[in-house]
């Protein structure tokens, strides 16, 4: 009943008609400096989650809140449909930025959001501010189409506040707050698509492991001439370490490593060949020169759905002018591995543990340390959620609706491991939106088509979504 023209023209025609008032409503937002990692703006941080708290009081949200943590305060809001069997979605973002100063290369105050041809320059734009907006926006619409007086599920969002600092107290936050955040799908709202041209809805993000590995030899650097070939050298195996991470095939040649790896399915490798990929282009923004990876897979699947690993840093030993002919005392390597679905964290880590014990030669001691990690989520292609927003994408868009993934790694896994909810990724921003860099934007009519994409997502859930 709703998924027709009348209610498609009439999402629009809101949608359109309240366009202006959107767009000030965004600008007011960017205009505070939230930026997390600056410990001068943490009152402008604050100020923003009050902005948005609000905000959404103001939208119609019964319990709008603000939700503190030792660092940011992360905002939460809930609108329950009233219907007792409504699927509850949980939706993601966050209202942090990151720093920006004008200095940076920006052609305009990077807190004074301006509009020119079509886009809408300011940091936070499209990462995330504006990706957060189109819910309000959408959700407004979704309820004038519809004539609801409330959603047709249990609408829940949470915008935290330290995303650009890297979550620290994210992973607690869910846990302290699950049984109010308890959901049925999390639409993860910051992330982006393809292309203007080439809607698309991310389908999974890999996840990370990294460490570093800290290699000693002699207790003290000792000459090369008098005992060099004779005792082992931390820095030849720091370099033996790296030398043997992958195999001729550049396949990751550590025991065990790609066990349980939710291998591509045949359409998934379709559906990546048809979108309209320039390796040319792509080479050109990783500032490299050719290719190369697991022999095997197309680029697209290296850095979307197969597991990595990679060198971040090696060193140890002499590195000043001229020669110093040592056996050097000591050496590190630094490593990181982009894990992806059916890869478990803590396995992996105990292989590269493994791993580096068997390799190094007595008489060296090694210690490895591993940071912070984070789990690989994916979603199925035909998982019913991800058909709802495939529909309700292509019905605001008009065009057909393809996949993608993530290769790098985020929160969304902490939303789907604390919660048990699949992860859904709703997002409108292009590439050249510039996260991060100087000149940020967002295109205002994608922010538009992203709005009408959240009014009609919550009746096909509703609908579709079990
Ligand atoms: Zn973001």
């Amino acid at each position: 009943m709703s998924n027709t023209p009348d209610t498609d023209n009439a999402v629009r025609a809101y949608v359109d008609g309240h366009r202006a008032a959107f767009l000030d409503e965004l600008s007011a937002w960017l205009r505070i400096p939230s930026v997390s990692a600056d410990p001068l703006r943490a009152a402008d941080v604050r100020r923003s989650a009050r902005w948005l708290r609000d905000h959404l009081a103001a939208t119609g949200f019964p319990v709008a809140e603000i939700w503190d943590t030792p660092g940011a305060p992360a905002v939460f809001a809930e609108w329950p449909s009233g219907d007792p069997d409504a699927l509850t979605v949980l939706v993601y973002g966050h209202h942090d930025v990151q720093p920006a100063d004008r200095g940076d290369g920006w052609r305009t105050d990077p807190f004074e959001p301006v509009i020119e041809n079509g886009r809408l320059y300011a940091r936070g734009a499209a990462d995330d501010k504006g990706q957060v907006l189109i819910h309000t926006l959408g959700l407004r619409a979704h309820l004038a189409a519809t004539g609801r007086r409330a959603p047709a599920v249990n609408l829940k969002l949470l915008v935290e506040g330290e995303e650009e600092s890297g979550s620290p107290h994210f992973p607690e936050l869910l846990r302290s707050y699950a049984g109010r955040l308890a959901c049925d799908i999390v639409i993860v709202s910051d992330t982006g698509m393809w292309s203007e041209d080439t809607p698309t809805v991310c389908t999974g993000m890999r996840g990370l492991v990294d460490c570093q590995i800290d290699l000693y030899g002699p207790d003290q650097d000792i000459h090369s001439g008098s005992f060099g070939g004779a005792v082992p050298n931390p820095a030849t195996e720091a370099a033996r370490l790296a030398a043997a991470l992958h195999d001729a095939d550049r396949r990751v040649a550590i025991p065990g490593f790609y066990d349980g790896v939710v291998e591509l399915t045949e359409r998934e490798r379709e559906l990546f060949a048809e979108l309209p990929f320039d390796e040319a282009d792509w080479l050109r923004t990783a500032h490299s020169r050719a290719t190369l990876g697991e022999a095997g897979y197309s680029t697209l699947e290296r850095i979307w759905a197969r597991p990595t690993a990679e060198v971040n840093g090696i060193g140890g030993g002499y590195q000043g002018p001229g020669g110093k002919t040592v056996v050097p005392s000591a050496a590190q390597v630094k490593l990181s591995f982009r894990l992806v679905a059916g890869q478990e964290v803590e396995k992996i880590q105990l292989a590269v543990r493994d791993w580096a014990a068997l390799l190094l030669p007595a008489g060296i001691r090694h210690e490895i340390t591993f940071g912070g990690a984070t789990r690989p989520c994916l979603t199925p292609l035909d998982h019913p959620a991800l058909q709802s927003v495939v529909r309700a994408m292509g019905r605001a868009f008009g065009r057909k609706v393809r996949f993608t993934r993530e290769g790098g790694s985020g929160p969304a896994a902490d939303l789907q491991d604390v919660l048990g909810a699949p992860v859904l990724f709703l997002g409108i921003s292009v590439p050249s939106d510039g996260w991060h860099a100087p000149n940020e934007k967002v295109e205002l009519g994608l922010l538009m088509k992203g709005a009408e994409t959240a009014a009609h997502l919550w009746c096909d859930l509703a609908e579709n979504g079990r």
